[in-house]
């Protein structure tokens, strides 16, 4: 109805009477009282008036020549157009009867002519004030299903977001750390497009790592720069703005690819530690213009994201520095070939798994001759330096990945030789002899023509469920006891 607009005192009353003195008189009192009247003399008349600009109420007579009141009021309520437009009836019919048909057939009121100024004037009042207050109760639940509907959008977005949030903030990944970020906001924001892109200080350069593209209406983008050097986007991030793509537009040509589409971006730029580290980038459609409540929700994100990134890089350089942990803690600080803890690991792994496959496992047990004397003589710093020389030329002697050199203790190596037999480990042996000699570290009082020569035991076994590991270092033992005891400088074998 139409009333809602009008002012209640400027209210609109089609007055219907074939008498022109009750119409003079009804125009003069409602107009009076501030109604704006409407008189016609026929029912075909009000009809036709009615459909074209409905009143906000009908006085009707009854008793009309060409159409009776009835009939025009049966006829306004069939159409959806006139028939919430209450009615009241004017008669000089008071019976009863007419009176219950009136109602009947869907009359508000009922007025007996000769009228009462006064009762009128109530009756109509009455009407329009009903009228009034219905018009406030359907806004009042208009507006009450608007503001619930506002609430539980905005509880669902809520919830998206905590969701959200709490994926990123549990994830170290950076890879799914960004993606749960750009489909979020991609769904939050209803975006035709959402990038995260790095900038490389160095290299002045954004590269995207990854994107939301849920339609194929808008341009795919692969990892590639997009942003080029020194662009307007780049000052912008630095100086912590947000803008739209007209802006953009004014101050670049580089964006080509966003300019083909009529849509708005929003960059938000990324910190870590008060440097940008990169940039959230939305793309919508221009008929969704970015509001508040928006810019505050992507800025949680971002937010969100940067925390993320920094625990991410946290981690990441944890695990590197644990790594570097674990590898020292398996290294000879003065050697720096494997440590005895290294050694024992190794070979209860290889124990195991060559009693597995029924293949041979040896090992080489050498010590330096004389090194006491070497120490006495030119000093332990001089010492050190030659096991450093003895522990390369070790190394150098092995070949295959699985094989493994350690300082045993003191002045002992221990060389660990998975899938080798004992002809085998015996060549290496000779081999590591043979590069000590070639070392010619100068040994005084020497009875070895003068240079540090080592002693090697070599042990070889097939393991198997009844022996242990400790049979091979037993075995590497006694043929370097028996090397040492023959003389020095020569290898021993020992196999079981
Ligand atoms: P042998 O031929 O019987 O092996 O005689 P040796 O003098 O070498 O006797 P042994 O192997 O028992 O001597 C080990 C010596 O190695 C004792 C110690 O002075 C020296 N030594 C052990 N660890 C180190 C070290 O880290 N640095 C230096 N400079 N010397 C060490
Ligand atoms: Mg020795």
């Amino acid at each position: 109805m139409s009333y809602t607009k009008k002012n209640t005192l400027r209210a609109e009353i089609l007055v219907v009477d074939d008498t022109p003195s009750n119409l003079g008189l009804l125009f003069k009192i409602l107009g009076k009282n501030g109604y704006k009247i409407r008189p016609v003399t026929s029912g075909q008349v009000a009809l036709e008036v009615a459909l074209i600009s409905p009143p906000d109420l009908i006085l009707l007579d009854i008793l009309m020549p060409d159409m009776s009141g009835y009939e025009v009021c049966q006829k306004l309520k069939l159409d959806p157009q006139t028939r919430d437009i209450p009615i009241i009836f004017l008669s000089a019919l008071s019976e009863g009867l007419d009176k219950a048909k009136a109602f009947q057939i869907g009359a508000a009121d009922y007025v007996t002519k000769p009228f009462q100024i006064q009762e009128i004037l109530a009756r109509v009042n009455n009407q329009i004030m009903i009228i009034s207050q219905k018009q406030q109760l359907e806004r009042e639940i208009l507006q009450r299903q608007q503001t619930e509907a506002a609430l539980r959008s905005q509880y669902q977005r809520e919830q998206t977001l905590n969701r959200m949030i709490q994926a990123i903030r549990n994830s170290l990944d950076l890879e799914a750390i960004f993606s749960t970020t750009v489909t979020g906001i991609g769904n939050l924001v209803e975006a035709m497009w959402v990038g995260i892109m790095q900038y490389s200080s160095n290299e002045e350069t954004w590269q995207l790592v990854e994107q939301y593209l849920p339609g194929t209406s808008f341009l795919s983008l692969q990892k590639q720069e997009i942003f080029p050097t020194n662009n307007f986007l780049a000052e912008q991030l630095e100086q912590l703005q947000n803008f739209c793509l007209d802006r953009v537009k004014q101050s670049t040509d580089s964006l080509n690819w966003l300019e083909q589409y009529s849509k708005v971006c929003l960059p938000i730029p990324i910190y870590l530690n008060e440097k940008v580290w990169g940039s959230l980038c939305i793309v919508r459609h221009q008929s969704c213009p970015w509001t508040e409540s928006d810019l505050q929700l992507v800025k949680v994100i971002a937010d969100q994201l940067a925390i993320a990134i920094q625990q991410s890089q946290l981690y990441q350089q944890l695990e590197q520095a644990n790594k570097e942990l674990e590898r020292l803690a398996h290294l000879d600080g003065l050697t720096h070939v494997a440590n005895r803890r290294k050694l024992d690991q190794a070979l209860q792994k290889e124990w195991r798994r060559l009693q597995r496959e029924q293949l041979p496992l040896s090992l080489i047990l050498c010590d330096i001759d004389n090194f006491k004397g070497y120490n006495d003589a030119l000093g332990h710093l001089a010492g050190d330096y030659c096991l450093q020389k003895v522990a390369s030329a070790i190394s150098n002697c092995v070949k295959r990945s699985a094989d493994l050199v350690s300082r045993y203790g003191g002045d002992e190596f221990a060389i660990l030789l998975p899938n080798t037999n004992s002809t085998g480990a015996i060549q290496v042996a000779e081999l590591i002899r043979a590069e000590i000699q070639k070392l010619k570290l100068p040994l005084p009082q020497s009875q070895c023509e003068g240079y540090v020569t080592l002693s090697l035991g070599v042990s070889s076994l097939i393991p198997t469920s009844e022996t242990l590991p400790e049979e091979l270092v037993t075995l590497a033992d006694k043929a370097l006891y028996q090397a040492k005891k023959q003389g020095r400088d020569r290898v021993m074998n020992q196999s079981g």
